[in-house]
């Protein structure tokens, strides 16, 4: 069985948002097209409380893109971006939500981010995706998003160590680079890891 994993297609990740990914608009039509190709399909959701604390704007003299500390790990400081019930955290527009089986959100604790879909940056709670995916007797993950460098990378890295055979719609996957390089050493990494990265004109019919 498999399943299509589709990461943080949200309002604030759009070119248009709080939290632009360059040309991430692009990916939609890219989700669209394959997801008939699959008989499950779920959605990550990034979903912060007003407080979290990996908004730049949560702690005194810090500014978006620096690095500074979250619950004993490193973290980036991002702009404020998909609070929770706001328009930012919605689905874009565009994005046919209508055969998701299941939205998993993530990053709802303050004191930790999550930028996988499976587990707290920390490793320490997990969003229960791993126990859904197997209850569907699911083998196979594919997935595509944003953002390639953070998110999805995260989220098939968890994959991968959750024993799932993980495939990764390139074409469909968009990075923030915040250095350059970061994208590719992101695909060389989840490759490393043993992830397998196609086109989404490679994803095979729905069987
Ligand atoms: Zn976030």
């Amino acid at each position: 069985m498999k399943a299509l994993i589709l990461v943080d297609l949200q309002n604030d990740f759009l070119p248009t948002g709080a939290l632009p990914v360059p040309r991430g608009d692009e990916v939609i039509v890219v989700a669209n097209r394959v997801m008939p190709r699959f008989p499950l399909i779920v959605a990550t959701q990034d979903w912060h409380p007003a407080n979290h604390g990996s908004f730049a704007a949560n702690h005194p003299g810090r500014k978006p893109g620096e690095l500074a500390e979250l619950g004993g790990l490193p973290q980036v400081m991002w702009p404020v971006h998909c609070v929770a019930h706001t328009n930012g955290a919605e689905f874009a527009p565009g994005l046919d939500t209508r055969h998701l089986a299941e939205v998993v959100p993530k990053g709802t604790d303050p004191a930790m981010d999550s930028y996988s879909g499976f587990f707290d940056n920390g490793h320490r709670k997990a969003t229960g995706l791993g126990d859904y995916l197997r209850a569907h007797s699911v083998t196979d993950v594919y997935m595509l998003g944003l953002a390639t460098d953070y998110c999805v990378k995260a989220t098939a890295l968890d994959a991968r160590q959750l024993g799932f055979a993980t495939h990764l719609v390139l074409d469909g996957c968009r990075g923030v680079e915040l250095a350059p390089g970061d994208i590719d050493r992101a695909v060389a990494e989840m490759r490393a890891a043993g992830v397998r990265v196609l086109g989404s004109d490679e994803v095979p019919a729905a069987n």
